[in-house]
């Protein structure tokens, strides 16, 4: 298959629009995508014909909304090859899947001397919740240096795990550098040493296939709207025996599985124990879509055609005088630069 630009430009409405009278360019899908047609279709189509509340209701709306969203969580399985569904959470996005196992697993796990080592090219969302908790238990945060071409410094590794160590939590691309990470050598070299892995997938799972089991990680987390789906909506992919372990981090509707007002409470199982309260339906729906819409594009025809942009845009930018250009030479589609002593946004 070919990247047929005219075809795909057209199945974005937003992008026939014209800004200060030119044709619309838009390179800031790193920070969130424009939506495809099949999106913004799938979404308006579940509100027109299939709303009703999920997992309560046991009127035929609220059994088909259900299984339609249901039907998703299998979808965004198979996507990253999670051995089951039952691996699969709907969360509000990258960050909150962050939060979630920084408070769930992390809450419950770490003690006073205990260590997490995230890297110094994380998201603020993969390093804020690390340090609340490190706060919270008396842990600490160690962070893997970068290397001047902006890749991680791996051989500092060593001497930063030790037998406190319990986990890494690394970005899969860099959203400031386009870097790949290898986290797959650095799930395996963690997994020896006995440390728990999370992969910050927000940047990755657009670009090329993820494998989850292939991979070996114990966490995956990615939003819907970096991959073209709706704001709002989100997945963390947990092993089961890790979230099968996890406590519940809010409490509400949908998470339990008995309520008594004198006895104890109990849980739903993962994934369920951890969505409490009305999911967004609308987004999961149009997540779906956005999964099949990628999917049916094809990664392997994306990330051929990402590569072509990247040489052109870094071809062009070499040839601006005062250009400096951060960052590996093989990168994801992100370019951090400076140029000169203007401020960025006299750039932008
Ligand atoms: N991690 C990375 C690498 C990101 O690029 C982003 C979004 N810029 C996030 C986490 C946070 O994602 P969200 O705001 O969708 O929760």
């Amino acid at each position: 298959m070919t990247f047929d630009l005219a075809r795909v430009r057209a199945e974005f409405p937003l992008l026939a629009r014209e800004v200060n009278g030119q044709p619309l360019a838009y390179l800031d899908s790193a920070a969130s995508a424009q939506k495809p047609q099949a999106v913004i279709d799938a979404e308006s189509r579940f509100y027109e014909h299939g709303y009703a509340a999920v997992h309560r209701g046991i009127h035929t709306l609220s059994a088909e909304a259900t299984t339609e969203m249901e039907n998703v969580r299998i979808q965004a399985a198979h996507f990253i090859n999670a051995a089951s569904a039952e691996e699969i959470v709907f969360v509000k996005g990258t960050t909150e899947a962050i939060n979630l196992v920084a408070n769930s697993w992390g809450g419950s796990q770490l003690q006073p001397g205990d260590n997490i080592i995230i890297t110094e090219m994380e998201h603020h969302a993969n390093i804020v919740p690390w340090q609340m908790v490190a706060q919270r238990t008396g842990a600490e945060v160690r962070f893997i240096p970068l290397t001047d071409d902006g890749e991680l410094d791996l051989a500092q590794l060593p001497a930063l795990i030790d037998s406190r160590t319990r986990l890494l939590a690394v970005t899969h691309v860099s959203n400031v550098l386009g870097t790949e990470n290898p986290v797959k050598a650095l799930v395996a070299q963690a997994k020896a040493a006995g440390v728990v892995t999370l992969i910050d997938g927000a940047q990755a799972v657009m670009h090329h296939a993820v494998d989850v089991q292939d991979l070996d990680c114990d966490f995956y987390v990615f939003s819907g709207h970096k991959l073209y789906g709706p704001t709002g909506i989100g997945i963390l992919y947990g092993r089961k025996a890790l979230l099968d372990n996890m406590p519940p981090w809010e409490g509400g509707g949908a998470m339990i599985s008995t309520v008594s007002l004198t006895e104890g409470t109990t849980y739903a199982a993962a994934p369920w124990r951890f969505e409490a309260g009305s999911p967004n339906t609308g987004a999961i729906v149009g997540l779906g879509a956005a999964i099949q819409w990628i999917s049916e594009l094809g990664l392997d025809v994306i990330a051929e055609r990402e590569q072509q942009l990247m040489r052109y845009a870094l071809d062009k930018l070499a040839a601006v005088p005062d250009m400096v250009i951060y960052g590996p030479q093989q990168r994801a589609g992100v370019i951090a630069f400076n140029l000169g002593k203007h401020h960025a946004f006299d750039v932008g």
